[in-house]
């Protein structure tokens, strides 16, 4: 089975009132085990809400989502919340990062909050900030990192408590054209070696060209 299977996917906002909007009408995708999918469409054709959709922080109103063979349409509120937090690590525009907290504790916290001891967790923060070549800024802050180096940070975070699916909202689209090109040179290095099924929105085609496949999103269909 595919690591994500998404089909027939409809979603409506505002069922019913003036503001009533059908942003999926039937979206069908599914990224293979290891695989690196590209999402490409414009402004409001509805990536967001299908990056949510497939990280089962959002029901869809039709279709089934399935994350690793496991159907998860149906389940209740705590058992999307437990697979969520098991299989699925999300990265968006803007880092979310904890700003009294310093990076290795960013990388750190997640990852105690799942379970893990202390020192485990702080082994696999600084193997994920080496291997991302940010292991001297482990104790900066956010605000005394680069924007580069904030994302990059926020990809181990996202990683740290080793999902099965990467789910990316323009992971590099706030960064100057040659910062994006080496942080996501260091994210796809970072997925590869890890074995990583992603999905990655994107409106860099160059960014796109380098996946295993590039999908569009049109008219609430994936073509
Ligand atoms: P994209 O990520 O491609 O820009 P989105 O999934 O964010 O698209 O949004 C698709 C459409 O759905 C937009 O018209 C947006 O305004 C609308 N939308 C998104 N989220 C909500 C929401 N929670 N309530 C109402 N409308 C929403
Ligand atoms: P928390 O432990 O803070 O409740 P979860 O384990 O529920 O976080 O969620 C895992 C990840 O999902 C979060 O780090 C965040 O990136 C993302 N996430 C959770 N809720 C939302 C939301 N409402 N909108 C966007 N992303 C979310």
């Amino acid at each position: 089975s595919p690591m994500l299977d998404l089909a027939g996917i409809e979603k409506t906002y505002n069922r019913g009132q003036p503001s009533e909007v059908t942003v999926l009408r039937g979206a069908t995708l599914s990224v293979g085990r290891g695989e690196v999918v590209a999402l490409v469409a414009p402004s409001g054709a509805g990536k967001s809400t299908l990056l949510h959709i497939a990280g089962l922080l959002d029901t869809p109103d039709a279709g089934s989502v399935a994350l690793g063979g496991v159907n998860m349409v149906g389940l209740g509120d705590r058992a999307r919340t437990e697979a969520r937090r098991a299989d699925v690590g999300f990265i968006y525009q803007f880092h979310h990062l904890l700003p009294e907290f310093s990076a290795l504790e960013n990388i750190v916290l997640p990852q105690l909050a799942n379970g893990s001891s202390a020192s485990v967790a702080k082994a696999r923060a600084m193997d994920l900030l080496a291997r991302v070549g940010i292991s001297d800024r482990a104790e900066h802050r956010p605000a005394a990192l680069s924007g580069g180096e904030q994302q990059r940070v926020a990809f181990c975070r996202a990683l740290a408590n080793r999902p099965r699916l990467l789910l990316a909202d323009e992971p590099t689209g706030n960064l100057d054209p040659a910062t994006s090109d080496q942080v996501f040179a260091a994210l796809m290095d970072l997925v590869r070696e890890t074995g990583l099924s992603a999905l990655i929105v994107t409106h860099n085609m160059e960014l796109a060209a380098r996946m295993d496949r590039v999908v569009r999103l049109a008219a609430g269909r994936v073509v």
